[in-house]
């Protein structure tokens, strides 16, 4: 569907168009009219569905309707789970603000990196973009005020929560007006998801977008057996053999993904870690040489593969299987392209199989295993 018909403002429509969108996705056709309305809103979608402009656009569609002095207080809380995620959303709040004549001010903060510059940055804001601890520190230094706050997005939900957020989240809702517009977002809806859903969406809009199968369907998935002791040389062998470059591998713990991009590096092959304990100078280091090919294998957890906004991989390695078959899907889905198909491959021990027989049995898909015994990892 177009944008035209969405309800947008004809400067938003123009800034959609800037960005080269042709059609709305469809949680943007749905959302994007709910929320315009004042609705509360359940959205059941992943990365890549779009989701970050269907709450956006109609945000800012709202704010350019409001007083010059309603304009300048802050008007809309975004909290995300990760540092990345909230440059990430900023940005796309960048991407339409620089094009329509309203003055908006949108600022993003998170830990790691010095408060005293992003308390002033708070002056005049009209859109913040938060992680739940920085915020509470800004909150408690009076940084910040949500008297005026008219609308609260979750956005990545579960992530935050299964990040031991819960506290923090609820500490934050109390501080809130009552009265406002609330948008929670989320890839899966777990119990804990449930609960806050119950607690703060009244009357919600839900909408349920399923994970893009087509592309799934044209990466090239494929496992070997190995046991533990045998999976590094194993990857390194993968790697060297079929001289891979720009690969992603996947852990499941930041120790692990130290561990796994040491002994590539010992092995004379290039590699950085990137998860939660780095700082964010290391990450963001790491992630503009891998995205320039300057790295040649990034070792990654679950948590910060959603920041890792590179459109295509070719190669994905599954060091180490996630948890839930979303994130799975989520992991592989960077790869897959109609003009060139990526790969991914999971190294998979016999701990893991009935595990990675579950993942397929949701995705409905069929991995192709190989044995790795016969192999000679010796010099890896
Ligand atoms: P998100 O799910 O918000 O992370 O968005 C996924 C990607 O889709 C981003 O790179 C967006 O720039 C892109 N995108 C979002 N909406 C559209 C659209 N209507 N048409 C084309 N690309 C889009």
């Amino acid at each position: 569907m177009s944008f035209k018909n969405l309800g947008l403002s004809a400067s938003l429509e123009t800034a959609v168009q800037t960005q080269g969108y042709e059609n709305a996705y469809p949680i943007q056709e749905k959302a994007i009219p709910a929320i315009i309305t004042g609705k509360d809103l359940l959205g059941i979608a992943q990365t890549g569905s779009g989701k970050t402009a269907s709450y956006v656009l109609p945000i800012l569609h709202r704010l350019q309707h409001l007083s010059e002095e309603e304009n300048r207080a802050l008007h809309t809380l975004v909290l995300v789970p990760t540092r990345e995620l909230a440059e990430q959303v900023r940005a796309v709040f960048q991407d339409y603000i620089v094009n329509i004549p309203e003055r908006i001010k949108s600022v993003a903060v998170y830990g790691g990196v010095a408060i005293n510059p992003q308390m002033q940055a708070l002056r005049n804001v009209n859109v913040l973009i938060a992680t739940p601890g920085r915020l509470l520190e800004l909150q408690a230094s009076n940084a910040v005020s949500f008297k005026t706050l008219q609308t609260l997005v979750l956005d990545e939900a579960d992530k935050m929560l299964n990040l031991g957020f819960q506290e923090e989240m609820d500490r934050i809702f109390a501080l809130l007006p009552k009265k406002r517009q609330n948008l929670l977002f989320s890839a899966t809806l777990s119990e804990d998801v449930e609960r806050i859903n119950r607690l703060i969406l009244t009357n919600p809009e839900v909408i349920k977008i399923e994970a893009k199968k087509d592309t799934i369907e044209l990466i090239k998935q494929s496992g070997y057996f190995v046991s533990e002791e045998r999976k590094g040389p194993l990857l390194r062998y993968i790697i060297k053999n079929n001289d891979l470059q720009q690969v992603l591998v996947f852990t499941s713990s930041s120790y692990k993904a130290d561990n796994v991009a040491d002994k590539l590096r010992k092995n004379g092959i290039d590699a950085a870690a990137m998860h939660g304990k780095k700082s964010m100078k290391a990450r963001k280091d790491a992630l503009r040489k891998f995205r320039n090919g300057g790295l040649r294998v990034l070792v990654a957890t679950d948590l910060l593969s959603r920041g890792i906004d590179i459109e295509f991989l070719p190669h994905v390695i599954n060091y180490e299987l996630p948890r839930s078959p979303k994130d799975y899907i989520h992991r592989i889905g960077r790869t897959g392209r109609a003009e060139s198909p990526g790969d991914a491959i999971s190294l998979i021990t016999p701990e893991e199989l009935h595990h990675f027989k579950v993942i397929q049995k949701k995705m409905k898909t069929y991995v192709e295993m190989e044995k790795s015994d016969d192999l000679e990892l010796g010099g890896f």
